[in-house]
């Protein structure tokens, strides 16, 4: 029997059905409008798409959606001022400096400069602190968006063996956070691991965040596992015409989905979902910083 193919498209689709729901309720029952600042510097095209993107999904939301659009060669000392000036304005609730900065700005110092609370990437040090102890905090969309996608697949993830594959900052360490933090078992492999199809062979529920395609092979996956694919990978398509491309996952979907339980597909798992989080996030952030219970389901 096939898995089931867990359509994020679908499932973000309802998150972002959901934080709209309780936007109209901010609204009407506090006259609240949850507000996002997203910060580009530079011209580089797929930030540029990102930010439109987020921007476009921020409105469709019912919040106030705010740009800023800043030259390349901005300095690090300007960059930092507008973050100040964001992080006192009280109409913006979450506040997203889009990555990579050019090189004159140091990410670290500029990232951390984000007020915590508004830190709806979640990559403040604050929070990866305060996530790492079990805290509530503000947590990384990519891996909030996996564990929704893992909750509503198995109910209770609890006790089960969870290989996550990949420990960068943005997904794979997080990942681990929040697997630990609804009790599975959890092991991080790496670029490292000895023997990883053998590691992988345990797992009940595999996070795939390397970004090498079909890196995952179909005989590594235990029968009826849950895979999640974060990675995106540009692979080259000749079936489509001469020097043209496509998006492939770091599963190798085909195989891996006869073997699997339920897989993310790529594109259209994983991807659409960090979005959805992004937008939940700072629902999150707008709740917590006006003392309204937060919306349940939305957070991790
Ligand atoms: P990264 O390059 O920072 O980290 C990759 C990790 O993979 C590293 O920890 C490394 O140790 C590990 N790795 C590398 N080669 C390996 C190997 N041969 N065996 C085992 N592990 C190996 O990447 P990242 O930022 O974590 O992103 C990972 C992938 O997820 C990329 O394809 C990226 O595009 C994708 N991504 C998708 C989304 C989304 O919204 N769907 C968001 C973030 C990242």
């Amino acid at each position: 029997m096939g898995a089931k193919i867990i359509d994020g498209r679908e499932f973000a689709a309802e998150v972002r059905g959901k934080v709209k729901d309780h936007v109209t309720r901010l609204a009407s029952e506090h006259s609240i409008v949850p507000g996002l600042a997203v910060v580009l510097v530079g011209q580089d095209p797929a930030s540029q798409v990102y930010v439109r993107s987020k921007g476009k999904a921020t409105v469709e939301a019912g919040m106030k959606s705010v740009e800023h659009k800043l030259a390349a060669d901005t300095s690090e000392r300007e960059l930092l001022a507008l973050i100040d000036q964001l992080n006192n304005d009280p109409s913006i609730h979450g506040i997203l400096v889009q990555l990579p900065l050019p090189e004159q700005m140091n990410e670290d110092l500029v990232v951390n400069a984000i007020e915590p609370a508004k830190d709806v990437d979640g990559f403040h040090i604050s929070n990866v602190g305060l996530l790492g102890t079990g805290r509530k905090s503000m947590v990384p969309c990519t891996p909030l968006g996996c564990l929704m996608m893992l909750r509503d697949h198995h109910g209770s993830l609890s006790g089960l063996d969870a290989v996550i594959i990949g420990r960068s900052n943005i997904v794979g360490r997080p990942m681990a956070q929040l697997l630990i933090g609804d009790s599975c078992t959890v092991t991080v492999a790496h670029s490292r691991t000895r023997d990883l199809p053998e590691v992988v062979r345990r797992a009940d529920v595999v996070v795939a965040a390397v970004g090498r395609p079909a890196i995952v092979q179909a005989d590594w996956i235990k029968p009826g596992a849950t895979v999640i694919d974060v990675g995106i990978n540009k692979v080259e398509a000749p079936e489509r015409g001469e020097g043209k491309t496509r998006l492939a996952g770091d599963v190798d979907f085909e195989p891996a989905s006869r073997v699997a339980g339920a897989i993310t597909p790529v594109p259209g798992g994983v991807g659409p979902m960090t979005i959805a989080c992004l937008l939940a996030n700072t629902l999150t952030a707008c709740c917590r910083s006006n003392d309204i219970p937060e919306p349940v389901g939305l957070t991790a």
